[in-house]
C-alpha cells in the first residue's frame, strides 16, 4: 500500500491492513505465517524551512502482529514465534535532504525515514520494523544440540558415528548463516 502526502492533504488516514504471507520479503531465515494485521494513523506534518519552503513529511503511528518462523541457530529448523510491536516514525521526502547542505539529520531526528517520490510503501516500513524487532539469533530450545559439524545430521534427532576429523566447510558455512544474520 503506497501513502501519498496528496491522500493526508484533508485528515489522516486511518490503517486497517493486513498483508498476507508471501507478500513481504524478508531474511534468508525469517519467514512470515498467515497475514501481518497492522492498524494505525498516517497524517501529513509540514514543516517549514523557509518562507516559500515546506517538505512534507508523513507521520506514521502503528501497531502489526504476526506470526513468523525463525530458523534456530544451531539446528536450522524453523521455530515459530509471533511478533508483535508499535512505532510511531516520521518518513521525508528523499529529495528534502539530497541537496548539499540540506542534510539537517540529528541525533534527536535518528527515527526518521525517508520515502520515494511516488510516495510511502507501508509495506517496507513495516518489514522494516519487523527485521528491527528480530532477536539476532534464535535456538529451538536451550539444549539445541545443533548440527554434526562433520556429517551435517541434526543431533537432535539422531546421532552419528562422526569423530573428530576436519569440519566439512559446507556445514560450517550453513551453521553460520542464521548467526551471521544481523549478528
Ligand atoms: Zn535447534
Ligand atoms: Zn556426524
Amino acid at each position: 500500500m503506497l501513502i501519498t502526502p496528496a491522500q493526508l492533504l484533508d485528515e489522516p488516514l486511518s490503517l486497517n491492513e493486513s498483508f498476507s504471507e508471501g507478500s513481504l520479503d524478508y531474511a534468508p531465515d525469517l519467514r512470515q505465517v498467515g497475514p501481518i494485521t497492522l492498524k494505525g494513523l498516517a497524517e501529513l506534518l509540514v514543516e517549514h524551512r523557509g518562507p516559500r519552503q515546506f517538505v512534507q513529511d508523513i507521520r506514521l503511528r502503528a501497531s502489526y502482529s504476526g506470526e513468523f518462523e525463525q530458523l534456530c541457530a544451531r539446528c536450522l529448523e524453523p521455530v515459530r514465534r509471533r511478533m508483535e510491536g508499535t512505532f510511531d516514525l516520521i518518513f521525508r521526502p528523499a529529495s528534502a535532504d539530497s541537496q548539499a547542505g540540506e542534510h539537517s539529520i540529528t541525533e534527536d531526528e535518528t527515527e526518521i525515514g525517508y520515502y520515494e517520490e511516488s510516495g510511502l510503501l507501508l509495506e517496507d516500513a513495516v518489514r522494516e520494523q519487523v527485521l528491527l524487532a528480530l532477536p539476532g539469533r534464535i535456538l529451538c530450545r536451550q539444549d539445541c544440540k545443533g548440527l554434526c559439524s562433520h556429517c551435517g545430521i541434526n543431533r537432535n534427532l539422531s546421532s552419528c558415528q562422526c569423530v573428530d576429523e576436519p569440519v566439512n566447510p559446507r556445514f560450517a558455512e550453513l551453521a553460520g548463516i542464521a548467526i551471521a544474520h544481523k549478528g
